[in-house]
């Protein structure tokens, strides 16, 4: 039997291809532009065709937006217009003759994170979002990823945080996303930093808050209590064994995670956040790995 398997993470303006191996390790990747305007369809021909001449036993699919699990098509997607509704399921599994298994990016990529950084604690109960431009979530419930009734469980990112607050991308107001994604994060340096770094990027931003300038810490400090808030809310329901951070921004380390923490250390309902490990990894190309071992782990 094949053992490797493929993983591709798809996003708005890339899209991530990488030949991953049963324990995990990528073995090799690429990245294309995406080129939404060109449709599904011709995504996915351009894909097949870079893949099709490596050795795989199964495709795994991560699609930014709400993904309908058993035709493996997207359901709603702000980024990715004219795609909902076209089968990636049926149109690579035609073209490569393997199984195919389609999820939701941040789903896939914190099925990643689990595996391969948590090890795959068995029963274990994983929170996991996901930072960049949007901030994704994911569910690991007893050992097994949670999607919900009709595949769109682990928004966390939209959690409302303050019902008036700044705009989302999702078109509502005051949801985490809009504090701690990448266009709130810049958003607030503008606001708060009286040099404001340029190119403005979060990483600028955490530079800067690491050389000292009172503004950029500030940043932070909110980036990161408006993470421990809505994450706080997530631990109350589900009492998880561990919080996982992944993406560009946990890169701000200890900027992000000691707000959180501190935001934990001040909840009155103490037990959950006395036992709950945070836990910020090395970014890797999670996406594609967990889009993989989602494929293997189907075909059995
Ligand atoms: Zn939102």
């Amino acid at each position: 039997m094949k053992k490797n398997s493929v993983g591709i993470d798809v996003g708005g303006t890339y899209t991530k291809i990488g030949l991953v191996s049963p324990s995990g390790a990528l073995i090799g990747s690429l990245q294309i532009p995406t080129e939404p305007s060109k449709g599904p369809a011709h995504f996915t021909r351009r894909v097949a065709s870079i893949v099709k001449a490596w050795d795989f036993g199964s495709v795994g699919l991560g699609l930014a937006g709400g993904v309908d699990a058993k035709t493996g098509s997207l359901l709603f997607v702000p980024n990715l217009k004219g795609w909902t509704g076209f089968s990636f399921k049926n149109a690579f599994s035609k073209s490569l003759g393997v199984p195919v298994v389609v999820n939701n990016d941040a789903n896939a990529a914190v099925w990643g994170g689990y595996v391969v950084a948590l090890k795959k604690k068995p029963r274990a109960t994983v929170v996991g979002l996901t930072l960049g431009t949007g901030v994704g979530g994911g569910l690991v419930i007893d050992g097994r990823l949670h999607q919900g009734a009709s595949g769109s469980a682990g928004e966390i990112g939209h959690l409302t945080l303050e019902l008036d607050g700044p705009l989302c991308h999702c078109g509502r107001r005051g949801c985490l996303e809009a504090y701690a994604g990448t266009y709130g994060i810049l958003r607030s340096a503008k606001a708060l930093m009286r040099r404001v770094p340029s190119p403005l990027t979060p990483k600028a931003v955490a530079e800067a808050a690491l050389a000292g300038d009172r503004g950029a810490l500030k940043v932070w400090d909110q980036v990161g209590t408006r993470l421990g808030q809505g994450l706080a809310s997530v631990i109350l329901v589900l009492n998880p064994d561990a919080v996982l951070l992944l993406g560009g921004v946990a890169r701000a380390g200890r900027l992000v995670l000691d707000p959180i923490r501190r935001v934990f250390a001040a909840q009155p309902f103490r037990e959950p956040f006395k036992t709950v490990v945070l836990s910020a990894p090395a970014e890797r190309d999670w996406g594609v790995v967990g889009a993989a071992r989602l494929s293997r782990e189907k075909r059995g």
